[in-house]
């Protein structure tokens, strides 16, 4: 019997949150293609089961996409076959929508001999309602994804005249989308939604331009960084150069505090702060607000390496790389059977014995969102000898669900939700358990007026966006 997904996902010991999705575009480039294909390398971490590039040539819109990794997607006879010098691509990690090829992204639209395709990043939480609006008047669905609502109100919209149905479609949209749009002329559009929850920014190399979720996609392809999509702002890119839409934003911006935690890669920067050097500032701020004495203080790998590094600087505490992760191991492999489960944890993860048997040590993680895999660590360290564990979380604890486009959407799922920290500590078999403060998380990102910049409601139940009145109930009482 083949492993599902989620037996795989917690026998490989991984119960990490998942971002939705990562863009990339380029306008104007000889092998637009191509560099979307390179775009998309960078932006692996947003998503992994799907990969899919469009491209505009000749009045049309072709495209490619499947499942898995890019390198399995695309091979080099396939970007061959995609010629033009617009594209836009997409890797996606499903958080509406089931995991199957139709709901791969970009997904392309032909009405009236033009042709749209949309990459989206985030989670539209009226998605429903406008579904069943546009069924009710006609429309025919051909993919169960959010995304596909905003290619509906927009060739209805066409009427208008193209930027005015961009911005009325636009305005009908609510929750977090970042969007990536290619016309069959070859115009590349920029969209982000009016909180800014998700990131994306503008790059140019030489002629062409570029949009991508984060600013490693840049670098990889030599762009030079020109500025990140404000809230709200549409860019339309074409042969005239980019011309910027400012749509009506609230006060506030509510831009996803966990994309510096754990989402962005650290060699990203948004709003001109670097992510590697954000997470070791989290790690100074949480020797700072916990201190406790031990031997060494390692991440409780990968993620939470440079808190650690953070919290070793402030704390005097020697840093130790002590678990060593087999990269090699693929998204699923077979399941064990009971007698062999604990090989299971070791497949993708060894501890060092020699380093540390008989020490105190400090674990840093960035986020415990069902508690499965850190509670098997933490047993396979005490089997192995070690005196203290204590742990230190990089961010608050997650006690309301995310409904913004991560894949965290119900409070059952996460443990911090259930239980004190106490009750966490205890159940983790853990020495302590602390996590960084939210006032401790938004100083330490070194940004002015923190407070008017990010969405936390995963930590404090405060929902930029309203979907639910329970929900919003709870955050007034907070208040
Ligand atoms: S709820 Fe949490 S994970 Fe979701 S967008 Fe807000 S900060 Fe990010």
């Amino acid at each position: 019997m083949k492993p599902s997904p989620t037996m795989s996902r917690e026998f490989i010991g991984d119960d990490k949150p998942r971002e939705a999705c990562g863009l990339f575009g380029a306008f104007n480039h000889p092998d637009a293609a191509k560099m979307c294909y390179f775009g998309l390398y960078a932006l692996q971490h947003r998503g992994q089961e799907s990969a899919g590039i469009a491209v505009a040539e000749s009045g049309a819109i072709d495209e490619y996409k499947g499942m898995g990794l890019v390198p399995d997607v695309f091979d080099m006879d396939i970007l061959d076959g995609l010629n033009g010098s617009s594209a836009i691509g997409h890797v996606r990690y499903s958080t509406t929508g089931s995991s199957v090829v139709a709901n791969a992204q970009p997904l392309v639209a032909r009405h009236r001999q033009r042709a749209y395709a949309v990459a989206h990043n985030g989670n539209l939480v009226n998605a429903h309602h406008l579904k069943a609006e546009l069924e009710d008047s006609g429309s025919i669905f051909q993919t169960t994804m959010d995304s596909e609502v905003f290619l509906h109100l927009f060739v209805r919209n066409l009427n208008l005249g193209f930027e005015e149905a961009l911005k009325a479609s636009v305005a009908r949209l609510k929750g977090a989308f970042s969007m990536v749009v290619l016309t069959s002329r070859g115009e590349l559009i920029g969209i982000k939604d009016p909180h800014g929850f998700r990131p994306l920014c503008l790059g140019k190399l030489n002629g062409t331009w570029v949009l991508a979720s984060e600013t490693c996609a840049l670098d990889l392809v030599q762009a030079e960084f020109v500025r990140e999509l404000d809230p709200g702002e549409i860019v339309i890119i074409n042969s005239e150069g980019v011309k910027s839409i400012h749509t009506k934003t609230p006060k506030i911006r509510s831009f996803c505090i966990f994309e510096f935690i754990y989402f962005a890669r650290p060699d990203s920067t948004f709003f001109g702060h670097n992510v590697y050097l954000t997470r070791k500032a989290h790690g100074r701020r949480l020797a700072e607000e916990s201190p406790v004495e031990a031997d060494l203080v390692m991440p409780f790998p990968d993620s939470g390496t440079y808190s650690a590094l953070g919290y070793s600087e402030a704390s005097g505490i020697p840093f130790e790389t002590g678990m060593i992760r087999n990269h090699y191991v693929g998204r699923t492999f077979i399941q064990p059977t009971q007698s062999m489960r604990d090989f299971g944890v070791r497949v993708k993860l060894n501890p060092i014995k020699e380093l540390l048997k008989g020490k105190d040590i400090i674990i840093i993680e960035d986020s415990i969102i069902r508690g499965t895999t850190v509670k098997t660590r933490v047993k396979a360290l005490r089997e192995l000898g070690v005196k203290r564990v204590h742990l230190r979380v990089s961010g608050p604890a997650h006690r309301f669900p995310c409904h913004y486009g991560i894949d965290f959407s119900t409070k059952g799922e996460l443990i911090a939700a259930r239980m004190t920290v106490e009750e966490l500590r205890s159940h983790l078999g853990l020495d302590s358990l602390y996590y960084l403060s939210l006032e401790g998380l938004l100083a330490s990102t070194g940004i002015e007026n923190p407070e008017n910049h990010f969405c936390k409601a995963c930590f404090d139940g405060c929902y930029p966006v309203q979907f639910d009145e329970n929900l919003s109930k709870h955050c007034m009482e907070m208040k």
